[in-house]
């Protein structure tokens, strides 16, 4: 098709938000997470552009643009009576309201 040989979309990092965030999850090499741009370019000439949602990963090796590893589950903490997930700061379990 002659539109993917004279376009397409491209994705553009604008705006650094955390140097060497993370490693490429391709090379291993030094990946940034950025705020990103997507650019739909025609004849090399951008036509389009809109901001991405969620910042991305992007190495600054090979330039590939990944979405970040999840963030680390937050501390919760485990009844012992009866086992439900509960938040750290109470102090007596919500479920069956024995002492934590
Ligand atoms: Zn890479
Ligand atoms: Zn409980």
């Amino acid at each position: 098709m002659f539109f993917f040989l004279v376009g397409g979309l491209e994705q553009q990092a604008t705006r650094m938000l955390k140097s060497g965030a993370g490693k490429c999850v391709a090379c291993g090499s030094r990946a940034d997470l950025v705020e990103y741009e997507k650019v739909l370019k025609l004849f090399f000439v951008p036509v389009w552009r809109w901001p991405g949602k969620h910042p991305l990963m992007r190495c600054d090796n090979c330039n590939l643009f990944y979405p970040p590893p999840p963030s680390p589950p937050i501390d919760v903490m485990r009844c012992k009576t009866c086992a439900s997930d509960v938040d750290p700061s109470f102090r007596y379990c919500p479920f069956c309201g024995s002492a934590l």
